[in-house]
């Protein structure tokens, strides 16, 4: 494009709150034949909120009656909660938070925990009183040798409606015994502009695909509700595997813009022909993203790809 063209498009852009790093970038962004989305906090609003607690008894049995529990030293959905709410006051992630603010919400004092260990991309491991809390998804449990699956049909459940399903297990003092004694859930809801995103993107032919820590099924069902085939989903990636996910798509000859918000996304936003960081986007993401998107509009994707078309058919 002539520098002329440039100014123009990057002009436009900024009016629309699509920022482009540079003039190469505008040029880029036409080129783009598939667009991966990161989940939570992208396609989603990233504003967690608790919706379940199930408690399971000492045979892995779930009991669903709101808490009022025959057995005597059975756990009540409050004991369940309050343990895992205390646990994750140590996290600043955002399903831990949703936790917290569920507990307190049900009148549960929550107080810190006396030590605890975040483990990325699987969950807290807390001391909570005599006893060692863990709250996770199910290869975070079973790394620490309690077997999850007395839970796995309560956790399909939970995952079949979109919601993200947590493990709670409690190692008491003095074994090294862990028991599974509940599940707790937390549901994100989707961007209102985030189907119709999608939609505009593959009817310019555009592959979109979705990558997430979060587990399989949870991801597509959110990927059901936004428009995206099953089969762009990438669940169950690691923080730090993200890019390399990127990559994987690269080296099959495509031009992938990766559209993302959080720390995590970061590496992955560089590595990518174009890397988008959108909204409420940390600084860290910003600084590695080739476009910023101002708003948290997923629709500023199909944006930003329009400008790009229009500032370089002006010049030909
Ligand atoms: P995302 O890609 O959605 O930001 P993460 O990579 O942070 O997800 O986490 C992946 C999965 O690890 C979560 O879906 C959850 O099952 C588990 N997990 C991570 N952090 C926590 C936590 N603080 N408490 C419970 N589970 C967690
Ligand atoms: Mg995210």
């Amino acid at each position: 494009a002539t520098p002329a063209a440039t100014m123009v498009g990057t002009t436009i852009g900024a009016q629309n709150g699509v920022l482009f790093k540079g003039g190469d970038i505008l040029e880029r962004a036409k080129d783009v034949d598939t667009v991966v989305f990161d989940k939570t906090g992208t396609l989603t609003k990233g504003e967690m909120e608790l919706t379940d607690v199930v408690v399971f008894d000492g045979d892995g049995q779930p009991i669903t009656d709101g808490g009022q529990l025959t057995g005597r030293d059975r756990l009540s959905e409050n004991d369940v909660l309050r343990l895992a709410a205390t646990a994750e006051s140590g996290s600043e992630h955002p399903l831990a938070r949703a936790i917290v603010d569920g507990a307190r919400d049900r009148g549960i004092d929550v107080s810190d925990p006396d030590d605890f260990e975040n483990v990325p991309g699987h969950g807290i491991r807390a001391t909570v009183g005599d006893s060692e809390v863990l709250v996770g998804n199910r290869k975070f449990l079973r790394d620490n040798g309690i077997d999850p699956s007395p839970a796995q049909e309560t956790m399909e459940r939970l995952e079949n409606e979109g919601k993200t399903a947590m493990l709670v297990a409690r190692v008491p003092a003095g074994t090294d015994e862990g028991e599974l004694v509940g599940v707790v859930a937390d549901a994100d809801t989707v961007k209102e502009s985030a189907k119709d995103a999608v939609s505009q993107l593959q009817e310019r032919g555009v592959d979109v695909m979705m990558i997430t820590g979060d587990n399989e099924r949870t991801a597509r069902a959110v990927a059901e509700q936004v428009g995206i085939d099953p089969e762009n989903v990438h669940a169950e990636v690691l923080p730090e595997d993200k890019s390399d996910a990127v990559e994987a798509i690269q080296d099959e000859g495509r031009k992938a813009m990766m559209v993302g918000d959080g720390v995590n996304d970061a590496p992955a936003l560089a590595v990518a022909y174009v890397g988008t960081a959108i909204g409420s986007g940390t600084d860290v993401a910003i600084e590695a993203a080739d476009v910023t998107l101002m708003r948290d509009d997923p629709l500023d994707v199909v944006k930003a790809i329009r400008i790009s078309d229009a500032t370089l058919q002006k010049i030909k």
